[in-house]
């Protein structure tokens, strides 16, 4: 089957959060099964300074999104997935797609989409004319499925393809004034509540998920919590209306580039316990905490943003440094935390590190290098730091919801579990959770030497997920609305 995996992101050309490690990876395992798929994504200006894109070819110079009304032509490139024959494509226009990978500008953002969308649509019609699935991907490109039902749909190319589209995070949904529907060229009957109206203004994600033929999540219990008020972001009532289509798939990540038996990405392997204390001395010495085998390191990774659960860290982080451990926290984001970590460093110097940043080379060092890996997020769709973390032998700490839930299980005995967590968002309880872990690391090494092999034994590779999506676009195909 003909899929083209449609992403704003994709690693390690541009990458913000989650999605771009599956769209730069879930692709190549699918083309391991047997499906014939390739990527399209916008050439952000930020790719010409991290890659050699002379080496990109260049497919076709003037190109035009059919029914935008933004005039401009792009022109279209295109590469290969590192280490595989996916090919993917590069929507180029530096007016649009400016110098950040988002545009902080409600309107500029609304036009970045939507012309990406469409463009994304005159590329499938003119070089992958037997696609048969596009899945897209978030609201960035949600839009797609309402241009295919009510522009395309007599079109003898684009009316034969179906969508899939997958919400890796519900938080985020494209929300602009109505007036957007003319400029990005769809009818202005779209602005009713069956349709794109969302509270007096347009929803991009709102329209993926009315217009899409089958709709997932990235994991079971996030697909299920959405349904509800307090988890669905006002969109709760859409997804009931459309739960018979609506699947959950955990993401995988990449066993073959992150693999802890090869020293690329770390500072030395783990193959055992040993291999777990070299590379811990060596991160405190990289980042300047004391070099001490025996002190536990709690690490963090990941956006500085409120879904996080940081307001619980800062609520507890001065009963936590209480007992003897090193805080080790890599991220970027709301000012408020960014100013909260480092003020942390600056009180306890030597038992915390802020590094406010965002650096994939020190994440992988800090993956392996850890002990325990805390991810207390108020809600989280799937998860990719808590499986890095299990990947490099490090312990997560989670709180009990979406793709944390599915992921990590109670630790009881060193027979069974793989973590530690907590269901209710407060404080105390999750630092009940990090004591429990504190406490088999310090008092019961045996156990947790054990439980750290464990962790080590799960599989979270992509061949899973790739057989999971092959079956939805399968699905997909034969249920097109
Ligand atoms: P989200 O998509 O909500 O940001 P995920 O856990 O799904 O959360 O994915 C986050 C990804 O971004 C992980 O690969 C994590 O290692 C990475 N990451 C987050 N913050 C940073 C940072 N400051 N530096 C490097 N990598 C980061």
């Amino acid at each position: 089957m003909k899929v083209g995996y449609v992403s704003y992101e994709v690693a390690p050309f541009a990458k913000v959060g989650g999605l771009a490690d599956v769209a730069g990876a879930l692709p190549k395992y699918l083309e391991k099964i047997g499906e014939d798929v390739y990527v399209i994504m916008p050439f952000h200006s930020i790719i010409e300074k991290k890659f050699d894109t002379s080496k990109f070819t260049l497919e076709k110079e003037e190109m035009y999104p059919n029914s935008h009304s933004y005039n401009k032509p792009f022109s279209l490139y295109s590469y290969f997935l590192p280490n595989s024959n996916v090919k993917i494509y590069f929507i180029k226009n530096s007016d649009i797609f400016g110098k950040d990978v988002y545009e902080k500008e409600d309107e500029r953002l609304a036009l970045q989409s939507s012309y990406f969308s469409d463009g994304v649509l005159s590329v499938v019609k003119e070089f992958e004319k037997d696609t048969e699935v596009l899945n897209i991907n978030d609201w960035q490109t949600a839009i797609i499925s309402v241009y295919l039902k009510i522009n395309y749909f007599e079109d003898s190319i684009l009316g034969k393809i179906s969508t899939v589209l997958t919400i890796h995070n519900l938080g985020y949904q494209g929300i602009f004034p109505p007036e957007m529907l003319e400029i990005i060229g769809l009818p202005t009957y779209l602005y009713n509540v069956d349709a794109l109206e969302f509270y007096g203004n347009i929803n991009y994600l709102k329209g993926g998920i009315l217009f899409a033929d089958i709709i997932n999540t990235v994991s079971k219990t996030y697909s299920e919590e959405i349904q509800t008020a307090e988890y669905g972001y006002k969109l709760d009532g859409v997804l009931r209306i459309r739960s018979d289509k609506l699947y959950g798939i955990i993401n995988g990540i990449d066993y073959e580039k992150y693999n802890p038996l090869n020293e690329k990405n770390i500072f030395s392997k783990i193959n055992d316990y040993s291999g777990k204390i070299k590379n811990k001395l060596s991160l405190q010495k990289l980042l300047k905490l004391p070099q001490k085998e025996d002190v536990p390191i709690i690490s963090l990774i990941s956006r500085l943003v409120d879904q996080k659960g940081l307001d619980l860290v800062k609520e507890v982080s001065n009963y936590l440094l209480l007992y003897d451990v090193q805080l080790v926290i890599l991220g970027t984001g709301q000012e408020g935390y960014e100013n909260y970590f480092k003020k942390l460093q600056e009180k306890y110097p030597n038992k915390v590190s802020a590094n406010i940043m965002f650096d994939e080379d020190l994440a992988f060092k800090i993956y392996a290098g850890s002990d325990m890996f805390l991810m207390p997020s108020k809600y989280e769709p799937c998860g990719l730091g808590q499986m890095y973390a299990m990947r490099y032998g490090t312990v997560p700490i989670v709180r009990y919801t979406g793709g944390l839930s599915d992921t990590v299980r109670e630790y009881y005995n060193p027979n069974s579990g793989t973590g530690f967590g907590f269901y209710e968002y407060e404080p105390c309880k999750m630092l009940m959770a990090v004591s429990k872990a504190l406490y088999q690391y310090k008092i019961k090494k045996d156990n947790w030497i054990k439980l750290f092999e464990n962790i080590m034994k799960q599989d979270f590779s992509y061949e899973n997920t790739a057989k999971q999506y092959k079956e939805l676009y399968k699905m997909a195909s034969s249920n097109k609305n």
